[in-house]
């Protein structure tokens, strides 16, 4: 566990799958990625799917940051991508923490890819006809232009959204939509940002907006002593992505990833920001050397 000013923040594994290394990875040759990666023979690597759940008692909040595949997967589909996931394991964290399912009150959904928030709905019935949400008394925030490219992605991710994983937050009043770092005609950046900090689930919480791997990830900074700490998504998926040009083919565009990865290690050096993955099977968080002119890790968070 991680305390950051009000939160308990711990990184929950929720399940596993696998991906292509070299799709994980964009142009970096195997020969340098394979030695940081556990490879199968189909060329897969192994990755985690974790959700982070901060709890601020003082505010009255269970958050959770993602949600892993789930468990909608026909078993042929599962296979392809090794999903392996563990439907029990945010209800067994909560309840070691002295919750239950009942008092998450804000699910973010940092993007729709069906790796990250497969698991924010489930099957309504055994027909497999429709979906509900599982957490349905929580808050949940997407950034709306995300939920805009959701249902017009472009051919490049149109494999990353199921129509599975989205129908349940058509319902009116199924999601919160945010508009952070939306600079309008006459609106600074420092508006932008003034703008996000009353468009979110409880004081303390920023919005970092991401553009290079899809259009407008809602990635989490939280603020307070001990912090801050950005859950990276899919800028940073695992500790092994930290060099900036180690970014993923799957990215619409790589150079605005290249860009985000450079202005989040900004903030390290300057704020002393510290980073989650979604993805890393090993390391949950980094604390980055505030020194350095690239990332080195200077030691690894216990999420
Ligand atoms: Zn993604």
């Amino acid at each position: 566990m991680l305390k950051v000013g009000d939160f308990e923040i711990h990184s929950i594994v929720n399940g596993t799958m696998r991906l292509d290394g070299g799709a994980m990875f964009g142009v970096v040759p195997k020969v340098l990625w394979q030695r940081k990666c556990d490879v199968d023979d189909l060329n897969r690597i192994l990755l985690a799917t974790r959700t982070l759940l901060a709890i601020n008692r003082r505010a009255g909040k269970v958050l959770l940051t993602d949600t892993g595949t789930g468990s909608k997967w026909p078993a042929e589909e599962a296979q392809r991508y090794g999903i392996a996931p563990d439907p029990q394991a945010m209800t067994r964290a909560l309840a070691g923490l002295g919750l239950s399912d009942a008092d998450v009150t804000d699910v973010i959904v940092t993007h729709l890819h069906f790796d990250h928030n497969g698991g924010a709905t489930a099957w309504a019935d055994e027909a497999k006809s429709s979906t509900v949400l599982r957490w349905p008394g929580a808050r949940h925030w997407m950034h709306q232009r995300h939920w805009t490219y959701a249902h017009d992605p472009t051919p490049k991710d149109r494999a990353s959204f199921l129509r599975r994983d989205i129908e349940a937050f058509e319902s009116p009043g199924a999601l919160t939509l945010v508009s952070a770092g939306e600079v309008r005609a006459g609106m600074g950046k420092t508006d932008a940002r003034r703008t996000a900090a009353c468009d979110a689930p409880c004081q303390g919480i920023e919005w970092f907006v991401s553009n290079g791997h899809t259009r407008a990830q809602l990635l989490p900074i939280f603020h307070g002593e001990g912090g801050p700490l950005l859950f990276t998504g899919d800028v940073i998926p695992t500790a092994a992505h930290l060099p900036v040009a180690w970014v993923m083919a799957y990215d619409l565009e790589p150079l605005v990833t290249m860009e985000e990865k450079e202005s989040i290690y900004a903030r390290c050096r300057g704020e002393g920001l510290k980073l989650a993955f979604p993805h890393d099977p090993h390391i949950p968080g980094v604390e980055l050397e505030a020194n350095a002119d690239k990332p080195i890790i200077a030691q690894t968070l216990d999420l």
